[in-house]
């Protein structure tokens, strides 16, 4: 019983929210939808309490308003868009000002209407954000101060004491400091932590010494490569490469030299490759390049040109030419060979490539 209750709660709070929009706007349309029970459930029941009562004015705003209240409820689930999210949140908030301005100005039952503004300020805290919900909190402050120190009370329609009036006013600003600390906190906190989740995201996709793709991150862009394939019926190729004798080098120059040698050596892959290429370290000393749209015999001939670019090019360490070469393994991915087929032969190649005596490019 309580399980489904709790089902039905559930599905009503989060009705409206979609995967497309962002936390921020799900939880306004939570908001929304929690204060059209509460906020759209008291005004009806006041309304007829307002009927019984005989105060058909009040009734009448009271109904509207609370017609207004479900109708923005029904807009955001109907029309399930950013924008329209943020025109019924606006329309909620404007009838929610506008009618606890007029309960202010009518005084409701036996007075009591003016309590009901304590509601403006979270409210417009939750759906507007720090800036916009202050903007309108301040606006509705003048417009209130206005209506409650007109001369001889003009504006009103009921009376209030001096007392009671500025009372209502203090407490009414401090209400808004409060809500307005709280959604500005929130929003520093939300904003930190979605910094901390981008940063470990970055961190878990990336390797931490050449800021490369890192295995995991180029086997997710690999399946996505591959349906493209599968789709377009295109091939794309992969290279292996594989630092020769790197064993050596750490031994010979340090392990600093070596860390040197893979980081620049990872930068000038970045800058040999095509911008919609992929560069990932594949794991200690090897690199493997993910070439969209590229036929085996396209990608042997880059494999060639990083092959030469690379015996060319000491690597620079301390003032001492560090000389590297690399060995390549090329493969191509087709609708007829799986991914791990495809890596395998471009590892069979690179195997081939070292024992054919290093420093080449073996793509058949
Ligand atoms: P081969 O030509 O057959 O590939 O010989 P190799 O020496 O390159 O291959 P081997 O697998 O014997 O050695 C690879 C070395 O790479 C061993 C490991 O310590 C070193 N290595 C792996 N990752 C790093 C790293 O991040 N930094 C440094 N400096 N060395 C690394
Ligand atoms: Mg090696
Ligand atoms: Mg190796």
């Amino acid at each position: 019983m309580f399980a489904l209750l709790g089902q039905l709660a559930r599905r009503y709070a989060k009705a409206g929210c979609s995967d497309h929009f962002d936390e921020d706007t799900n939880r306004r349309v939570v908001v929304v939808n929690l204060f059209v029970f509460i906020g759209g459930g008291i005004t009806l029941v006041l309304g007829i309490r307002a009927i019984m009562g005989d105060d058909n004015h009040l009734a009448i705003s009271l109904f509207i308003a609370s017609l207004l209240f479900f109708s923005t409820r029904w807009l955001q689930i109907l029309k399930p868009t950013r924008f329209y999210q943020t025109v019924s949140s606006t329309i909620l908030q404007c009838c929610l000002m506008v009618l606890t301005l007029y309960l202010v100005i009518a005084g409701g039952n036996n007075n009591t209407g003016p309590l009901w503004i304590y509601l403006v300020p979270p409210v417009c805290m939750f759906l507007g954000g720090f800036k916009y919900g202050l903007i309108a909190n301040l606006i509705y402050t003048a417009i209130l101060a206005i209506i409650l120190f007109a001369p001889s009370e003009m504006l009103l329609l009921t009376s209030y004491s001096f007392e009671f009036k500025t009372r209502l006013l203090y407490s009414f600003m401090t209400i808004i400091f409060l809500s307005a600390f709280y959604e500005y906190s929130r929003e520093q906190s939300y904003s930190a932590v979605g910094q901390l989740r981008d940063e470990f995201e970055r961190q878990a996709l990336h390797d931490q010494l050449t800021k490369l793709p890192n295995r995991r991150n180029l086997n997710e862009q690999l399946k996505h490569e591959y349906q493209r394939t599968l789709r377009e019926k295109e091939p794309f190729s992969l290279l292996l490469a594989d630092v020769d004798f790197f064993k050596r080098i750490n031994d010979d120059f340090g392990h600093d030299a070596g860390d040197e040698v893979l980081l620049i050596l990872a930068q000038r892959f970045k800058q040999a490759v095509r911008n919609q290429d992929l560069v990932s370290r594949w794991g200690g000393e090897e690199f493997l390049f993910l070439l969209p749209q590229t036929s085996l015999q396209q990608a042997a001939e880059v494999a060639e040109k990083v092959r030469l670019q690379t015996v060319n090019e000491p690597v620079w360490q301390n003032q001492r030419p560090i000389p590297v070469t690399i060995s390549i393994g090329v493969a191509e991915v087709n609708p007829n060979t799986s991914i791990d087929d495809a890596i395998n032969l471009a590892d069979k190649r690179l195997y081939i490539a070292k024992q054919d005596g290093r420093n080449r490019v073996i793509w058949q």
